[in-house]
């Protein structure tokens, strides 16, 4: 039996956040970490990034104070038992806790084929797969048109890599960016040489005769075609990992529910990061988000709460991505259903894109434009109305 005044379930960044926040307050309470992961927490952005032009993979790691911290590395809890505050892992090993949190993060969705031969790109191990296959090989398939899909492609292309990217939508990021920017986005992806295969599904993925040939079908008819290629990449979304905190009886509806000092439905149990649901008073609405910035301010304000410091996490966490030459930084619903004004500085290559509802901003998407968050934060917090006439020139470069 391990005895711990506070156990974190999860090893990712907002673990290694709440590791800190527990620290802020209490300098000596015993913490254990029990990480599915053989690797010690690390940063996951640069995997999909920086690690691809000139970050050293050394620079990942999360630093974290030893003290009175012990790793449970390689290790997948399978049961929580709130009434006897215990956790079992899947070697039977027992946990016990005065506080927990829950910060189990996600698991990519899959495809019903391909098995291993498709790399669902999400940790460490699937960049030094796929670092492995490129070292090899030179035509790579990526589906999906989202955050992955967009910087995995533009990743392997920068690296002199010939990639076919493949999804289902009419252009890259349809869900978030103005129709006439996912479309300017494919001409760009296509100019960097780039096959863009739209309105497309990947239907199969199998070892033929040595080499790995991927099947797609392209719109609704039965147009097919097969591709050779030595890697097939997939990042077509994540399922928040919610099954021990639903088993255990916790809130779930869209992730763990959490209140605003991100106490579970259990006042011992904290949840934190890509599986936690928690409410956003700027935006009134429930908000469950799957980025960095998300997972570490609230992974250490979970830490504080847990340590015995009133929180009341409000935060509206922002989120970025390079894709090539290309970046952003965004915050809110950035949701191309609704109503979009674009105030370009110069068309398409800079500028702001306001998401509004009802006279109010949900959303502001800065596109290569750095350092203008909060200023975007003000504006989804003011009652408005807002227009494209007093939108206009708001935020500037
Ligand atoms: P994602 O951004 O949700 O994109 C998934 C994409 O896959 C969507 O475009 C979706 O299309 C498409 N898709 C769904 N089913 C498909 C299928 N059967 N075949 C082809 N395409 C399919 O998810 P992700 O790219 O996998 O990223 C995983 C997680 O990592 C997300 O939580 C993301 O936020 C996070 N992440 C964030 C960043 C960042 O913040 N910069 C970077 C990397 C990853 P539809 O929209 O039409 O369903």
């Amino acid at each position: 039996m391990r005895k711990y005044k506070y156990l974190i379930i999860g090893g990712g960044m907002a673990a290694a956040a709440a590791v800190a926040g527990i620290r802020e307050v209490d300098r000596a309470g015993t913490i254990g970490l029990i990480g599915a992961e053989a690797h010690p927490p690390y940063d996951r952005p640069p995997l999909s990034k920086g690690l691809w032009k000139d970050k050293p993979q050394s620079s990942i790691w999360r630093s974290l104070e030893k003290t009175a911290l012990t790793l449970n590395l390689g290790r997948t809890v399978q049961s929580l038992d709130t009434k006897n505050k215990t956790v079992v892992d899947e070697q039977g090993t027992i946990y016990t806790y005065d506080k927990l949190l829950l910060a189990t993060g996600g698991t990519p969705r899959r495809l019903p084929f391909g098995e291993d031969h498709i790399v669902y790109f999400r940790t460490l191990d699937d960049y030094t797969k796929l670092r492995e296959l490129a070292r090899n090989g030179d035509h790579f398939a990526v589906i999906g048109g989202g955050f992955i899909g967009s910087e995995i492609a533009a990743a392997l292309a920068m690296n002199g890599k010939k990639v076919t990217l493949i999804f289902p939508d009419k252009a890259i990021g349809s869900r978030m960016y103005p129709p006439e920017l996912a479309e300017f986005l494919n001409g760009y992806y296509r100019e960097k040489g780039i096959t863009i295969l739209t309105d497309s599904k990947v239907t199969g993925c199998a070892m033929r005769q040595g080499k790995l040939v991927a099947k797609i079908s392209h719109g609704s008819n039965s147009d097919e075609k097969e591709i050779s290629v030595h890697g097939v990449i997939a990042g077509i979304g994540v399922e928040p990992n919610v099954s021990l905190a639903a088993a255990a009886g916790l809130e779930v509806k869209n992730g763990i529910r959490v209140d605003a000092s991100l106490r579970t439905s259990n006042a011992d149990i904290y949840a934190a990061g890509d599986a936690a649901s928690f409410y956003n008073p700027a935006l009134d609405t429930w908000l469950r988000v799957e980025h960095e910035d998300n997972a570490n301010k609230m992974g250490g304000f979970a830490g504080v709460a847990m340590a015995g410091r009133t929180v009341a996490f409000s935060h509206l966490p922002f989120f970025y991505s390079d894709l090539f030459d290309m970046g952003y930084e965004a915050v809110g619903e950035v949701d191309s259903r609704l109503d979009l004004f674009c105030d370009w500085k110069t068309p398409l290559r800079q500028g702001v894109i306001y998401y509004l509802k009802a006279g109010r901003v949900r959303g502001v998407l800065l596109w290569n434009i750095f350092g203008q968050v909060d200023a975007a934060r003000a504006i989804i917090a003011a009652p408005g109305p807002f227009s494209p006439s007093n939108l206009t020139g708001r935020i500037s470069a």
